[in-house]
């Protein structure tokens, strides 16, 4: 048997250093068993899913050096590998477990199943949606002939305990009664995640799926899927959630979880790899430092422990200094910056903003330094403005720190419209709100066009920094926070 793994990453935003993680992984695990390594793409939620988004996971991860065998950028024999190309495919695997009685036609409306949901609470069942919906044949028929909406949902049984091996955990079990009858064909046609990821493993030949714990619940349907179909399944590995220092689970309201910002504040790729390398795993003689080719000769997923590794910006800052240090001559050193942002490119896009502005080259490095910077040296004092109060710049910064999370396509026109909606709502003029955007992004009011700069910077250092502008200004309680976001979404709905 050849060991094939894959990484299945959703293009709906970042490149999360989440998928980094596993994606390193389970590469190592492939390549120390000679195995093959691919990447799929899952864009089946064809609402939230963007070109844009899967570039950049491929360019992360890439960038990180983690290469894969097959891929939808490197083709292979079992493409293609994004789920968008082969989405006329599932609608069969889907037809055929109804033909073998696994899984039945659902017609109810939305409305109808909340009031099945209520009535199963009431009795004190779980509230989840079961196989006791499926219809008579002939009303079936009637209503597909009728041309009425309808999803196709797998049967679960009602009863009794699912067991399902994971290689760290051992068995696992989870209730039937805990487990919907889970939609496999949308109506619109497309397939959901637990159908496409189960028939493309298997068309795929992967034999292992290491994946983020946050999937467990979802293993029993999987494991029932590959019942129904008759095929093997492959074998599980959950491994465990990256966590924030303060345990809870990696998030980026609280750290910057996308590869592009680490990329951005000058990170070398192979200490941040290195440092994914030890997010629950170590080497036989727990040295610190440690190349990819390293990983992959001493790597034994047994070493793999389950308490919640934290990924901490500090302890990686301090492992790149050992990078840079011990491991880059001056001449890499000067490669690498250049590689970074000292480079004719970056110059390029800057130029517009400092050819009109400089009388000498020496000012350059004062006026633009913010662009190469990482967080800013900042204090309360210089967010003090003679017509807006405390309260309103929190609010400013807060708001438009939301306002660009939510932001999806990531250009000067969507950033300048962002900020126009919120200042009209707040009843701000554009100069007053611009004030605390300047400070939390150049540093100064007296720069040049803020929308370029961020623009330029990207969306994870613009609103790593925005954060950071917050934190300087002491930030909201827990309490504030609940009304802030009130009346967030109160100036957003009018
Ligand atoms: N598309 C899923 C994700 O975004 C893949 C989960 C899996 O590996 O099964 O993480």
């Amino acid at each position: 048997m050849t060991v094939r793994t894959r990484i299945a990453p959703s293009p709906t935003g970042d490149p999360h250093v989440g998928t980094a993680y596993v994606a390193l992984f389970n590469l190592c695990f492939a390549r120390q068993h000679g195995g093959q390594f691919i990447l799929r793409i899952e864009d089946t939620d064809q609402v939230r899913s963007t070109e844009e988004s899967e570039q950049d996971i491929l360019q992360a991860l890439r960038w990180l050096g983690l290469e894969w065998d097959e891929g939808p950028d490197v083709g292979g024999p079992h493409g293609p590998y994004r789920q968008s190309e082969r989405k006329d495919s599932y609608r069969q695997y889907a037809l055929d477990l109804v033909t073998k009685g696994h899984a039945f036609y659902c017609f109810r409306t939305p409305e109808e199943l909340d009031a099945i949901r209520e009535e199963r609470k009431a009795k004190g069942l779980n509230p989840g949606i079961k196989g006791d919906l499926e219809l008579p044949e002939e009303e079936v028929k009637r209503r597909l002939e009728a041309g009425d909406p309808y999803v196709i949902r797998m049967k679960v049984p009602e009863n009794g305990v699912c067991e399902i091996e994971d290689m760290l955990r051992g068995t696992i079990e989870i209730d039937w009664s805990q487990v919907d009858s889970q939609i496999l064909l949308k109506s619109d046609g497309m397939p959901t995640y637990h159908l496409a990821n189960v028939v493309d493993d298997h068309l795929m030949e992967i034999t292992h799926v290491l994946r983020g714990e946050e999937w467990i619940n979802s293993a029993p349907k999987h494991k029932l899927l590959y019942e129904y179909f008759g095929w093997d399944m492959p074998v599980l590995c959950h491994l465990p959630l990256l966590r924030n220092p303060d345990k809870s689970k990696l998030s980026k309201r609280k750290n910057p979880t996308s590869i592009n910002f680490y990329e951005r504040m000058g990170f070398l790729p192979e200490a941040v790899t290195n440092y994914l390398g030890r997010m629950g795993w170590s080497m036989p003689d727990e040295r610190e430092k440690f190349t990819l080719d390293e990983m992959i000769e001493n790597f034994d997923i047994q070493r793999v422990s389950l308490g919640g590794p934290v990924f901490d910006v500090e302890k990686l800052r301090w492992l790149n200094g050992q990078w840079i240090r011990d491991e880059l001559s001056d001449d890499q050193f000067i490669e690498r910056m250049r590689r970074w942002w000292f480079n004719e490119e970056a110059l390029r896009e800057l130029v517009p903003h400092i050819k009109g502005r400089a009388e000498v080259f020496s000012d350059v490095a004062t006026m633009a330094s913010f662009m190469f910077s990482g967080m800013l040296n900042l204090k309360p004092e210089d967010f003090s403005h003679n017509k807006l109060d405390e309260a309103q710049v929190k609010r400013v910064l807060q708001f438009t720190l939301w306002k660009l999370e939510a932001q999806r396509h990531w250009s000067k026109e969507n950033i300048f419209a962002d900020i126009k909606t919120l200042a009209k709502a707040m009843g701000l003029k554009m100069g007053d709100f611009m004030f605390a955007i300047f400070v939390a992004i150049a540093g100064t009011p007296n720069s040049w066009s803020v929308m370029d700069s961020m623009a330029i910077l990207g969306p994870d250092m613009t609103r790593s920094r925005l954060r950071h502008a917050l934190d300087v200004m002491g930030g909201f309680s827990k309490k504030e926070t609940k009304r802030v976001e009130k009346e967030y979404a109160a100036l957003l709905a009018e």
